[in-house]
């Protein structure tokens, strides 16, 4: 599943520089697929549209994006760095090892 980031955020921005997929924002910012990540635009998808931001004031983690740091690192990197332990597991975005492992290869191909 993925990491949420609960309203006890400080915005301190501490776990946005760890993301091995650039799934983390600040309030109120405009996030894309492409970014951080080796999405290129095709026929079928434009990874390079700008989305609405998820959370206007605290930062926050696009679930299509978060791997739970899967193929990375051994656990999530932002769970570990957040100073007032507001990332917790996302139970809304269930997925298993292996369904995480596929979304790391789809947004970075082959590259670790
Ligand atoms: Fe990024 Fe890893 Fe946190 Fe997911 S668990 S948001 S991939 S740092
Ligand atoms: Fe918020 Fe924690 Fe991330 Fe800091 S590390 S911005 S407190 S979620």
């Amino acid at each position: 599943m993925s990491i949420e980031i609960t309203e006890k955020c400080i915005n301190c921005g501490a776990c946005e520089l760890e993301c091995p997929n650039q799934a983390i924002y600040e309030g109120g910012k405009k996030w894309r697929m492409s970014d951080g990540t080796s999405l290129k635009k095709n026929e079928i998808l434009d990874p390079t549209i700008f989305q609405e931001p998820k959370k206007k004031d605290i930062y926050f983690i696009v679930s299509e994006k978060c791997t739970e740091c899967v193929g990375f690192y051994e656990e999530p990197q932002c769970i570990i760095v957040c100073p007032v332990q507001c990332c917790i597991p996302d139970t809304k975005n269930y997925e298993n090892k292996k369904d995480l492992l596929k979304k790391k290869n789809f947004l970075h191909g082959n590259l670790s």
